[in-house]
Parts: C-alpha cells; sequence; structure tokens
C-alpha cells in the first residue's frame, strides 16, 4: 500500500504548484499509515527531484522518455498505472488541472478506480469510509462524496492544505514503460508556449481586468500593480474575444481556473462564469464603481471606487511596502 502523487514539470524542473499536491499526498499517506512516493514525467533534472522530501514524499519516480517532453495524454495514463502497479497505490492524488481533466477518468476506468475531482481538503478516513470534499456547479457548492473502490484517485485544488516543510530527501529512481503506439495517439507535433511573465495558473497573486478598463491601452495600470506585487495578470472573457489580451489569461468556466492566495479583480463585474474560474481564490479584493456589482457578493475586500483612481494608489501603496 502506498500514496502515489502526480507531480507536474514545466521546463525541465517540478512546478511549484507540485510542493502542495506532495504535501498532500504526504498528508494522506499518514492517514491511511503508509508512504508517499512521487511520480514525474517528461524531461526532468533528477538532481531537483530529492528536494521533494521536504514536502514529504519519501522516494520520486521519474520518466525522462523523450516522447513524452510533451504532455500525451494516453503515456501519461500509462505511465502512471504502471507506477500505481508498482508501488501498490491505493490512494493516486493528481494536481486538479488541465492534466487531471485529461487522464483522470482514463486512468480510473484502467485501475478500476473510485475518481474525485475538485477536491478541496484532505479526506475524512475511516476503518471502513474515505470521504472527500469537493466543490460542485463550478463552485457554487460543495459535495461530501465517498469513495468506494478498493483503488482511489483525488484530484486536489490548490489550497487544500496549508504547507509545512519538513527535513529530508527523497530516493529518486528511473521508472521507463515501453509505450504501445496507441499511448502516443494525441502527441503534440509542436507545442507554442504562451508568453508571459508568470503563467496565471501558477501564480500567488493575481491582478485581473475586465471590460471596465475601457481598452487595452490602459493594460498598463493592471501591470504596473501586478510588477509591484509580484503578480500575474488575467482577465474576464470578453476582454480576451476583443483581443485586448491574450487567451492564455482568460479565467473563469471557459478559460482557466485558478486559487490564487489573492485575487484582485478590476473592473470585472463577477458574472456566475467568471466567478467559476476563480471563487476558490483564498481572499478576493473587488474593485468596481458600481456598489451593486454581483462581484462584491463573493469578495473578501471590495472597494467602491474608479479603477482610474484606485489602480495607481494601490500601486503606490504596493510599492511602498515592498521599500
Ligand atoms: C457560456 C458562457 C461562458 C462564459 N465564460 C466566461 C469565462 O470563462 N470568463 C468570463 O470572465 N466570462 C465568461 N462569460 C461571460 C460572462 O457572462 C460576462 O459577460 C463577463 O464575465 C463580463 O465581463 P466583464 O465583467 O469584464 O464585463 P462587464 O460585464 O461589462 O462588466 C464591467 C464592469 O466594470 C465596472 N466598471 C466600469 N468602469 C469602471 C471603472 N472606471 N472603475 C471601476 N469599475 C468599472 C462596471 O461597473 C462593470 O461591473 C461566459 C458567458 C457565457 C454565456
Amino acid at each position: 500500500m502506498s500514496v502515489l502523487v502526480l507531480l507536474e514539470g514545466a521546463d525541465g524542473h517540478v512546478k511549484k504548484s507540485s510542493f502542495e499536491t506532495a504535501y498532500y499526498g504526504s498528508q494522506v499517506a499518514a492517514q491511511l499509515g503508509t508512504t508517499a512516493i512521487g511520480l514525474v514525467i517528461g524531461e526532468i533534472n533528477p538532481a531537483d527531484l530529492p528536494v521533494m522530501g521536504r514536502y514529504g514524499l519519501k522516494k520520486v519516480f521519474y520518466n525522462n522518455d523523450s516522447q513524452l517532453k510533451d504532455f500525451v495524454p494516453g503515456a501519461y495514463v500509462s505511465v502512471t498505472a504502471k507506477a500505481a502497479e508498482l508501488t501498490g497505490a491505493t490512494v493516486i492524488i493528481l494536481p486538479n488541472s488541465n492534466t487531471a481533466a485529461a487522464i483522470g477518468s482514463r486512468l480510473a476506468v484502467r485501475l478500476n478506480a473510485s475518481l474525485a475531482s475538485n477536491v478541496i481538503a484532505l479526506p475524512e478516513v475511516t476503518d471502513t469510509t474515505f470521504k472527500v470534499k469537493q466543490t460542485v456547479f463550478s463552485g457554487k457548492a460543495f459535495a461530501d462524496v465517498l469513495l468506494t473502490n478498493d483503488r482511489k484517485i483525488i484530484a486536489v485544488k490548490k489550497n487544500a492544505v496549508e504547507v509545512v516543510e519538513q527535513e529530508g530527501a527523497a530516493e529518486v529512481e528511473a521508472l521507463m514503460v515501453d509505450l504501445e503506439n496507441t499511448d502516443l495517439i494525441g502527441k503534440p507535433k509542436e507545442t507554442i508556449k504562451a508568453t508571459g511573465k508568470l503563467p496565471v495558473a501558477e501564480a500567488d497573486i493575481v491582478v485581473s481586468g475586465g471590460r471596465g478598463l475601457r481598452g487595452p491601452e490602459n493594460w498598463h495600470l493592471l501591470e504596473n500593480l501586478a510588477d509591484a506585487l509580484g503578480a500575474a495578470t488575467a482577465c474576464s472573457k470578453p476582454v480576451a474575444d476583443a483581443g485586448w489580451r491574450p487567451h492564455h489569461e482568460h479565467v473563469g468556466q471557459t478559460g482557466i481556473t485558478i486559487s490564487p492566495n489573492l485575487y484582485i479583480a478590476a473592473g470585472i463585474s463577477g458574472a456566475i462564469q467568471h466567478l467559476a474560474g476563480v471563487n476558490s481564490s483564498k481572499v478576493i479584493v473587488v474593485i468596481n464603481k458600481d456598489p451593486e456589482a454581483p462581484f462584491f457578493k463573493a469578495a473578501d475586500y471590495g472597494i467602491v471606487g474608479d479603477l482610474f483612481d484606485v489602480l495607481p494608489k494601490l500601486t503606490e501603496a504596493a510599492k511602498a511596502l515592498s521599500q
């Protein structure tokens, strides 16, 4: 028995967001009285991996098959299934990202496992039951779900646990898997990376703008605040549709789902489709000149005011704080 954690990599390194997934896995392992083992697929530098011991992993398997430099869903399923078999994993933790969306259900079928996505807390485990809390209906409600199969797959959202780093280094071992041709269906021919200072899905702080900004020529107001806070920038759908901002910055039901520690929304009304992508942020700050804007209902802090006055003031305050 063990808990297997799928870690995500980028540019040869384990993504920071995977530290939390690893820690979550280690806490589930502690609940079950077993150990947590990581798996990373792609061109990751193995020298980077012992550090995962700090997040509670005893061992990390890496698969650096050159065919899997880019994400290939079928192959990821096969490698993860192989690792699950090898480690006798009864619980498999996935990041609640596009990866989980692409492989979770296939992996569940392959391993005959129960699957829960959008999980926001550690499971409640007894001798006979395994219960997880997940968000449902685009984050508008919670569901407590019993996972009843012997194997369980949990796709865990950001901020589900507070990470506590510990001493220790993870053992590292290569895991190569003979892939079938069918595993490689869907292998991308070319990957074009989104440019930008900080990927929005990875950022701890996100500063986001909507139609209230009136046009792309005013985006420097948001970018200045983002620079002062070390934040990524995001936008509402109509903003991306109008070509004011690139589509990879669009958050919401039809865009990216994010859970930063701080989400600052300026000139965004707070339509349910927008909220669906951001409402699991830890702290939400809304700036809107309309006191009746629906976003204020979801906000932890609200500023009723003209963003053209408020954003420069916030930027000055953030700069002053960091000096
Ligand atoms: C199927 C479907 C999927 C969708 N998916 C998404 C999605 O993924 N993400 C998404 O964002 N939307 C999505 N939408 C669109 C969504 O319904 C809203 O239309 C959209 O979020 C509104 O964008 P907005 O808030 O930027 O613009 P608006 O609704 O036009 O709001 C602009 C806001 O700015 C405020 N404002 C104006 N000037 C100022 C100022 N000077 N200072 C301060 N505040 C000001 C206004 O009071 C207003 O609240 C989807 C819609 C559908 C039907």
